[in-house]
């Protein structure tokens, strides 16, 4: 193996080697402690992406870590051919966790997302009755579920989709925090799912008005149709509540999560219903070679229990309320919006001098912060849930500065 002796090596080896699907901060990563990490030259920066919202609880928590090893030297994988002796304790912790009667466990974001829709396409012609090959399932323009052929055929951003056709069939888009356009596309007598982001993260931290989770639940019952929640971003304490729907006391029929749930260790997603939903699938209709592994297992056990016992969603809610009123002090020209919950926060940047949000990006770099910007003129502040207050206000002196350094 190559030693890679310095940022400008690791580079150049990603863009001779790798496939140019990111377009990466040039800054190369090495170590991560807590809120912190370190790239190659040993220079120390806040994590303000927190992987996209994977390392909630920090990086290398010691007990998320600890169940990693502890597992690997144990009993690593056994796929679903077999039982193992991790899998059922964790299926309990995990549903009494959420408040569900079943969970189905897979890897990535995207595999929860495709689990979800084949869950409802199966409870619609299983249970609600609808025709076979006839089962649509309603998502939001701007919606951001993963990068599968399935899940980008619901997304409505040319750079995800653009010669990636042909698309799959069944879904009707509508408009993001619109109910009249909800009420509408639920006339449709074969749909058999809504799928929503409580916020929506990727497309620029979008939160709906207040009411409109609930709203649209309730409007989905009438009808006899499953409100499917996407909380890979959203969930896991990171908008200041267990989930992001409980903000609403929302319960939805089918749960996604992921990201988090491992702490950022390993990828484990998770879906969660109840049995009339769960129950539809059969032996040997859905699955994944890696999904629920013993390592998985402990470690979403550990990830969960740091959530819990370390308070993250009470400091989420309070360090976002402190970070979201300290950013609202600084007067930037470059600054046009701040929102967010919890420590989900976005800002909108107004181009000035030239500068855009990526130039914000580099400087907040050279000054110790990283954050990424998403479509271009947004950057999402999103650091792990374990900040305090004096990091809160230290980041945020970062980012005046280089607010500064460019106006
Ligand atoms: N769903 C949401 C809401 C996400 O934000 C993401 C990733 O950012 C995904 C799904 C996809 O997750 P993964 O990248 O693990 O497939």
């Amino acid at each position: 193996m190559i030693k890679v002796e310095s940022s400008q090596m690791a580079m150049e080896l990603e863009d001779k080697y790798g496939a140019h699907n990111y377009h990466p901060l040039p800054v190369v990563l090495a170590k991560g402690q807590s809120v912190f990490m370190w790239d190659v030259e040993g220079k120390k920066y806040y994590d303000f992406l927190s992987a996209y919202s994977a390392v909630n609880q920090g990086h290398c928590h010691p007990k998320i870590v600890k169940a990693l090893i502890e597992q690997a030297q144990t009993l690593e994988l056994t796929s679903r051919a077999f039982y193992n002796n991790v899998l059922g304790s964790y299926e309990k912790f995990i549903t009494e966790f959420f408040g569900y009667q079943r969970v189905l466990p897979m890897n990535t974001g995207a595999e929860g997302d495709e689990t979800a829709l084949k869950l409802t396409r199966k409870w619609a012609y299983k249970v609600k009755g609808i025709p076979e090959n006839q089962a649509k399932i309603i998502c939001c323009q701007n919606n951001f579920h993963g990068r599968t052929i399935t899940v980008i055929s619901m997304s409505t951003d040319p750079d995800a989709r653009n010669d990636f056709g042909p698309f799959t069939p069944g879904f009707i888009t509508i408009p993001y925090n619109d109910l009249p356009a909800l009420e509408k596309a639920l006339e449709d007598p074969h749909v058999a799912g809504f799928l929503v982001e409580p916020i929506q993260g990727e497309a620029g931290v979008f939160v709906p008005d207040e009411g409109y989770l609930k709203k649209a639940y309730d409007l989905c019952k009438a009808k006899n149709v499953l409100f499917i929640a996407d909380e890979v971003q959203t969930g896991i304490a990171r908008t200041g509540r267990l989930l992001a729907c409980d903000w609403e006391g929302v319960k939805p029929d089918v749960l996604i999560l992921g990201k988090a749930l491992s702490g950022g260790v390993c990828p484990i997603s998770a879906v969660l219903a109840d049995d009339p939903v769960m129950m539809t699938i059969k032996p040997g209709e859905h699955g994944s070679t890696f999904g629920g592994n013993p390592i998985a297992a402990k470690v979403a056990m550990a990830a969960l229990e740091v959530i819990r016992d370390e308070k993250l969603a009470e400091n989420a809610q309070k360090m976002g309320i402190l970070f979201r009123g300290q950013l609202e002090k600084i007067h930037s020209p470059l600054i046009e919006l701040i929102r967010g919950k919890g420590l989900l926060n976005a800002t909108v940047i107004k181009p000035f001098n030239g500068k855009t949000a990526w130039d914000v990006c580099l400087k907040m770099r050279d000054n110790g912060l990283l954050a990424k910007p998403t479509h271009d003129h947004i950057i999402r502040f999103a650091p792990p849930l374990v900040i305090n207050e004096e990091q809160i206000l230290d980041a945020v002196g970062i980012i005046r500065r280089s607010l500064e350094e460019l106006a």
